[in-house]
Order: C-alpha cells, then sequence, then structure tokens
C-alpha cells in the first residue's frame, strides 16, 4: 500500500524569523495528524536552521530541497550537491521543477541526470513533470508526462523509480487558483501509472504520484480521495502552518 506524502516547495520564500515560525507552528498543527508523511523544502540557505528546528520538533517533519546540481564538487559556482543536502539531513530533492525547466532552460535529459545522481547518493528524488496550458489544450497532457518519466527511465531503467515520487503538476494549475479538478487529476495519475506498469507493473503500484497546483485545504480532500493520487506538492498553502497541515490532514 502506497504510503501519501505531503510537501511543501516554498519556493523563493523565507527569512530566518519566517523558517523559524513556519517549522514551529506546522509542528504545533501537525499534533494527531496520522498515516501521511510531512516534508518541507525551504530555500537551502536555511536547511541548517530548518534542521535544527525540525530536530527539536515533537511530530515528524521531513527535510527536503528544492534542487541539486549533477556535479559533486569542484569548479561549479553557485550549485549544490547532494553530500551538502544530505550534510543539513535534507533528504526529499524536487527536480525538474517547471520553473526551473522555463526559468533555468533545464532539459529532460539534465533533469534525468539530476535524478540519477540522487539516487545514487541515496537521496530520494521528487520528480516534478506537467504539460504547460497549450499542451493540454492540444491533447498532449499524457505524452509530455510519459517523455519527461522516460527520460529517467530511458537512462535508467524502471527500477530507478523505487523509492521515488513523481509529483504531477500540470502548469497552468501552478499559483493560478486555477487547480486541475479531482476527476481530471485522477485520470492523469491513472495514465501516468498505465505508462509506468508497460514497464514494470511492480514499480508502477509501489510509486507514489504526488498532484501539484493550487493545491488548498478547500479542495485537498477531493484529491486524495483519488486511488492514484498519493498526496500532494504545494506551493502557496504549504507557506501558512495551518493550512499546510490541514491539507496534510486530509490525505
Ligand atoms: P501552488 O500550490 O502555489 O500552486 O504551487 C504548486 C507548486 O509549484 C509546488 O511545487
Amino acid at each position: 500500500m502506497r504510503h501519501p506524502v505531503v510537501m511543501g516547495n516554498w519556493k523563493l520564500n523565507g527569512s530566518k524569523e519566517m523558517v523559524s515560525n513556519l517549522i514551529k507552528g506546522l509542528d504545533a498543527a501537525l499534533e494527531g495528524v496520522e498515516g501521511v508523511d510531512v516534508a518541507v523544502a525551504p530555500p537551502v540557505m536555511y536547511l541548517d536552521l530548518a534542521e535544527q528546528l525540525i530536530g527539536k520538533a515533537k511530530n515528524k517533519i521531513i527535510l527536503g530541497a528544492q534542487n541539486v546540481d549533477v556535479n559533486a564538487s569542484g569548479a561549479f559556482t553557485g550549485d549544490i550537491s547532494p553530500e551538502m543536502l544530505k550534510d543539513f539531513g535534507a533528504s526529499h530533492i524536487i527536480i525538474g521543477h517547471s520553473e526551473r525547466r522555463e526559468y533555468h532552460s533545464e532539459s529532460d535529459e539534465f533533469v534525468a541526470k539530476k535524478f540519477a545522481f540522487l539516487k545514487e547518493h541515496g537521496l530520494t528524488p521528487v520528480l516534478c513533470i506537467g504539460e504547460s496550458e497549450a499542451q493540454n489544450e492540444a491533447g498532449e497532457t499524457v505524452a509530455v508526462c510519459a517523455r519527461q518519466i522516460d527520460a529517467v527511465i530511458n537512462t535508467l531503467g524502471v527500477d530507478a523509480l523505487n523509492g521515488a515520487i513523481i509529483a504531477y503538476e500540470p502548469i497552468w494549475a501552478i499559483g493560478t487558483g486555477k487547480a486541475a479538478t479531482a476527476d481530471d487529476a485522477q485520470r492523469i495519475h491513472a495514465a501516468i501509472r498505465a505508462h509506468i506498469a508497460e514497464k514494470s507493473e511492480d514499480v508502477a503500484k509501489q510509486v507514489v504520484i504526488q498532484y501539484g497546483g493550487s493545491v488548498k485545504p478547500e479542495n485537498a480532500a477531493a484529491y486524495f480521495a483519488q486511488p492514484d493520487i498519493d498526496g500532494a506538492l504545494v506551493g502557496g498553502a504549504a507557506l501558512d502552518a495551518t493550512s499546510f497541515a490541514a491539507i496534510a490532514k486530509a490525505a
């Protein structure tokens, strides 16, 4: 049985004060929440502080990050390695977010390299996939998602998805308030799982597929009631401890 994972992607938001308030607030709000893994991905700048606060928290909060480089060390100005993330206790690492694909020109192949590098270092990739509005309107959603996943499967083999997380995030639903309906999201999640099942039924059955894109406390339960939606990757609503904990509670 798959275990739901609700992860907060804080994106480019934070200050020492905000990180402190948010993690403390989340710890308090998570009291009694069970059956779901809760993770947060602050900007790397705040991993140290987040690790310390999570260490003192009463409730389990998994630490994550929003990106990783494909090199271990050396002359790569501005980059962060898997071992550095591990050094600060981060385990769940978001890769291939549409904002990185768009603003940093990250290709499917580059994202697949990051995926491989994380696995090599024992970290959990959270592989973001999803279509643009134009691709959605052209009926290309499943083909786009399949292509993005195949970049990983074709280089590493389908078993590489074991223990990894896939986050289906339609780009048009991110930060827009225009969330996919639970039925539409379920249809795409089922198609993604079926695509993986063509290579391995076992991997398809166990891989966690999160939905992301304008998830709020009000719509979260409808997603989690779907058989192929195993949690959420949350942006805006993850910046409020009460809202984020309410989403986790719904899982
Ligand atoms: P929002 O929840 O703000 O739509 O962001 C979703 C997202 O991009 C999470 O990675």
